[in-house]
């Protein structure tokens, strides 16, 4: 990135506006080399004007929620992080027939599930505990106990590469297990959720409930990105990983957890290599044992 860009872009972005930051500090994996700049977008016009100088640049970009899905090479990333934060992590409660909410792509789950709590609104109790923004959460399509994202989007705002905002509604997007098609440089700004309504204190009770299912099966007290592996057509990846051998493996400072075989965590001083040869020796072992090709649920991004 030579001055002349760096310059443009402090320009456009003020204080918004890093060079060379440790992605290690935006990823709960607490891994990764640097990224090139890091924009921390507040509003929908600064966000465009970034947006159309990098296309016109031919500059990429990687929206980053909070990076809990995310594995960053210890090479870096190349181009610009994006972090929406500001007016697109605001909620906001519409008044329509059926409850239902506006939620900004950079407003973290937990507050998302703490909105609806206190107003009695239900629906979204399955995303207690799973770290992420709703951007992340949408673009992943975040799930947990048979329940995903999909089933409570009724329709989504994006932004293009060229800048342009456009509704979507929830028939005109195409979920899959684990993620959404968008299109390259495709930004989520916003989501609208339906809902609907219930008693605070039985709502209460179900997330407690969740969060403690989740307490007691997956490792929360190492950094980690949660499941590895997408889980093959009728079986766990955990399982297979179990199975194999793997389970508290160690690679340099990274290890297959002890809890729960499909979650790699670090162990302080892990390196993303480190994770990444742990990842390629599952995938050896199970299609060795198996004959089943494991995929990844995680994004590896960056340089080698
Ligand atoms: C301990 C732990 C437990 C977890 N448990 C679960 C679980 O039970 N279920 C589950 O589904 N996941 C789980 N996860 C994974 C993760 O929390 C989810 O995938 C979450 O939705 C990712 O959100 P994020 O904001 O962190 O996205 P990031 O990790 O920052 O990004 C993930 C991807 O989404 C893209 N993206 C993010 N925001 C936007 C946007 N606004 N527009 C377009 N693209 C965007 C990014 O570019 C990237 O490709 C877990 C992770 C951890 C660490």
């Amino acid at each position: 990135m030579d001055a002349h860009i760096k310059k443009r872009m402090k320009e456009i972005g003020g204080q918004a506006i890093l060079f060379d930051v440790p992605m290690s500090q935006y990823t709960t994996f607490r891994v990764g080399g640097n990224v090139e700049a890091l924009y921390k977008a507040k509003n929908l016009e600064a966000l465009k004007e970034m947006i159309c100088f990098l296309m016109d640049e031919g500059i990429s970009y990687l929206i980053t929620g909070c990076g809990s899905n995310l594995l960053v090479r210890d090479g870096g990333l190349k181009g610009v992080a994006i972090i929406l934060d500001g007016s697109f992590a605001l909620i906001e409660h519409t008044t329509m027939a059926e409850p239902c909410i506006v939620a900004g792509a950079g407003l973290p789950l937990h507050k998302l599930v703490d909105f609806c709590t206190e107003r009695g609104l239900a629906g979204v109790e399955f995303l207690a505990g799973i770290p992420g923004t709703v951007g992340g959460g949408v673009a992943m399509n975040a799930g947990s106990w048979g329940q995903e994202i999909k089933g409570v989007i009724g329709e989504i705002t994006t932004l293009t590469g060229r800048g342009i905002a456009e509704k979507r509604d929830s028939l005109s997007l195409n979920f899959k297990y684990r993620g959404l098609d968008l299109n390259k440089g495709q930004i989520i700004l916003n989501a609208r959720l339906n809902l609907r309504f219930d008693k605070p204190a039985l709502i209460r009770k179900k997330i407690i409930s969740n969060i403690q299912r989740r307490k007691e099966r997956f490792p929360f007290d190492m950094p980690s990105a949660g499941s590895i592996f997408k889980n093959p057509e009728g079986d766990y990846a955990g399982r297979l990983i179990d199975a194999v051998g793997l389970k508290g493996k160690t690679i340099g400072g990274a290890m297959i957890s002890s809890k729960h075989a499909n979650f790699i965590v670090n162990k302080g001083k892990a390196s993303t290599s480190d994770i990444l040869a742990l990842m390629d020796l599952v995938i050896v072992k199970v299609r060795e044992m198996f004959d089943i090709q494991l995929s990844t649920e995680i994004k590896v991004v960056g340089e080698g």
